[in-house]
Formats: structure tokens, C-alpha cells, sequence
């Protein structure tokens, strides 16, 4: 099945980039829970972190260093958040792996 982002990646549909390399893009997500809200994305298609495998651990730890850099780049000094959703009770609603950026306001605690 080709995802959303599958097709944001080949250019199929568009999206706002922040940021693309190699392993990864960054897009603005669509329907933002915060002022700021952005999405990193591998290029490589895994599913979810439920489903990632041993070898695809660089491009997890990439995943994280790309939202830390953008976090910075948005001057997100005062604090962000990282979500990574996994499954139906976890929230995920596109089964292609994406880690959520989220800032620019105090966020909650627990999320709901
Ligand atoms: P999940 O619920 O799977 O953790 O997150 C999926 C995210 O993708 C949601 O926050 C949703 O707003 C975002 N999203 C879904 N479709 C699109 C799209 O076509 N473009 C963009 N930029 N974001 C999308």
C-alpha cells in the first residue's frame, strides 16, 4: 500500500519541506496540534517502530538528531516534544514510521 507520505516523498503530492536528505524528509504536518508541528520521515519504508528492524537503528537515531537540528533551526529553545505513534492504541493513523515535532506553546502532560 503507498502511503501519504510515500507520495509527499516521490513528489506526488505536495507538502511544505523543512528538510531532506538522504534518509529522510521533514514536512509540515497538515493539521498542526501545536504552533509548531512538523513530521520526519525515512525514506525507507518501515511501517512503524513495532515493526523496525535491528539493522534500521541508524536511521532511528538519524530520525532523532533531524528533529533535534529542526527544533533548533525553529528556535524551539523553550522545549519541544517527540511522539512517535505506534498502532491503532497508540494513535497511528498513516503506517508509514513518522516522528512528530511538536512546540511553540507549553504543552501537556499526560497526552490524551
Ligand atoms: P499519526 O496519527 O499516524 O501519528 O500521524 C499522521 C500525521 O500525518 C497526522 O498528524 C496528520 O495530520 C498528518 N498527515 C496526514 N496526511 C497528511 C498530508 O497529506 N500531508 C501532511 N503534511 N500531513 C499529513
Amino acid at each position: 500500500m503507498t502511503t501519504v507520505f510515500q507520495k509527499i516523498i516521490n513528489r506526488e503530492i505536495p507538502a511544505e519541506i523543512l528538510f531532506e536528505d538522504d534518509i529522510c524528509i521533514s514536512i509540515k504536518d497538515i493539521e498542526p496540534q501545536a504552533p509548531f508541528h512538523a513530521l520526519i520521515i525515512p525514506k525507507k519504508v518501515i511501517t512503524r517502530v513495532g515493526e523496525a528492524d535491528n539493522e534500521d537503528e541508524p536511521i532511528l537515531g538519524h530520525l532523532l538528531i533531524t528533529a533535534k537540528k529542526i527544533a533548533l533551526e525553529q528556535g524551539l529553545e523553550q522545549g519541544f516534544r517527540i511522539v512517535i505513534n505506534n498502532g491503532s492504541d497508540g494513535g497511528e493513523t498513516v503506517p508509514h514510521l513518522h516522528v512528530h515535532l511538536l512546540g511553540g506553546r507549553r504543552l501537556t502532560w499526560p497526552p490524551g
